[in-house]
């Protein structure tokens, strides 16, 4: 550990990244050209972070003796997943500054307290009722129609633990399939696109967005991202809003995302807010190349204390996911003028499995 600076954490310190994937893994590049070095801890052996950081740790969530030397090995502890475990983040964060702060994760890992928790703030979300029981979501089709979403109430992501109740679907059925877990039923949202908002806030409380994105999913999982994002001004501006007051009203420090649904046209354009992910975002990877500052560098310096950079976007910018086999192509897109390759270091192309991502730069027209 290195001795604290009331002016942040610079050259030389050592940044502890909970969680292994390809999200530690850009966040330890970005720490990298900063001079900050990295301890990863993930339980993965073959964690693709592990290739750039300076040490790293393979243990599980819930071992204490490891968690405890790590926390004693580093000066600060980020995290690249929003399942971090609660008494993983409590552990820590009694030994270590932890940022995002163990709030942020609390609330975005149900989503019943944080829909509750952004319907607080004034911000438009999709109508929802707490389900815990199949009378519950009887109740709750019947107040809010069909199709409605369920959708378990922890550890949801890509589309997972979520089944869209149709005209004809069967309610015991849908309950069965979710796992009997506590859930909520959403509303339907008929949207036109989905967006999000990538954004930062330090412990000075500055914040700074990058421009409102447009993001494409295929099969559940974003398969590609297009800045800017086709909305109205005054609808962007109340994105970025949006996301503004999220930040401040959970004191938050580091990067997130805010995806949210675009619903009507021209002046009864609106934004409904989704999910928030306290973490880098993957439709924030466009940032690398299509912005002054990428989301991984402005990650690094929101945690560390540093001052936030310039989130000025580089033209018109398209991020693609490399999926499964979609990698195979990487001679082809390393030819590709205007392409930028990043690949995840990962062996094993299974389907599904995000591999690498393309950015393609554009001058505005
Ligand atoms: P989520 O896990 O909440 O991010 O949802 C995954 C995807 O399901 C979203 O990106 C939407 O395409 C779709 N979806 C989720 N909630 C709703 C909703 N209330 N209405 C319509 N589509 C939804």
């Amino acid at each position: 550990m290195s001795t604290p600076d009331p002016r942040g954490l610079g050259p030389g310190a050592m940044l502890g990244i909970l969680g292994g994937g390809q999200l530690a893994r850009m966040m330890a590049l970005a720490a990298a050209d900063l001079g900050i070095r990295t301890h990863v801890f993930a339980p993965d052996a073959d964690s693709p972070a592990f290739d750039i950081a300076a040490r790293h740790t393979i243990g599980a969530y819930e071992d204490e003796a490891a968690l405890a030397s790590f926390a004693d090995a580093v000066d600060l502890v980020t995290y690249e997943f929003e399942n971090v475990p609660h008494a993983t983040a409590a552990f820590l964060a009694a030994r270590t500054p932890l940022h995002p702060g163990a709030r942020a994760l609390a609330l975005t890992q149900d989503r019943l307290s944080e829909k509750s928790f952004v319907a607080g703030l004034g911000l438009a979300v999709a109508p929802f009722r707490a389900v815990d029981s199949l009378a519950d979501l009887e109740r709750a089709v019947a107040e809010l129609g069909r199709p409605s979403v369920l959708k378990t109430r922890r550890f949801g992501y890509d589309g997972k633990g979520q089944v869209k109740i149709a005209p004809d679907t069967d309610l015991a059925e849908a309950y069965e399939a979710i796992g009997h877990f506590p859930a909520i039923l959403e509303g339907f949202v008929a949207f036109s696109r989905e967006v999000s908002v990538v954004a930062a806030r330090n412990a000075d409380s500055a914040f700074a967005a990058f421009d409102v994105c447009e993001n494409e999913h295929r099969d559940h999982i974003l398969a590609f991202t297009h800045v800017p994002a086709r909305l109205g001004a005054a609808t962007a501006a109340a994105a970025i809003e949006a996301a503004r007051k999220i930040g401040e009203a959970l004191g938050y420090i580091g990067v997130f995302a805010v995806e949210m649904f675009v619903v009507g046209e021209g002046e009864r354009e609106e934004v409904i807010v989704n999910e928030i992910a306290p973490r880098v975002h993957n439709s924030g990877h466009w940032t690398s190349e299509g912005a002054e500052t990428s989301q991984f560098h402005q990650h690094v310096r929101a945690v560390c204390g540093l001052p936030l950079g310039s989130t000025t976007r580089r033209g018109i910018v398209e991020m693609e996911n490399l999926i499964g086999e979609a990698a195979l192509r990487w001679r082809e897109i390393l030819a590709e003028p205007g392409a930028h390759l990043h690949l995840y270091g990962k062996r094993d192309a299974r389907p599904g499995r995000k591999m690498g991502h393309v950015t393609r730069l554009k001058a505005e027209r």
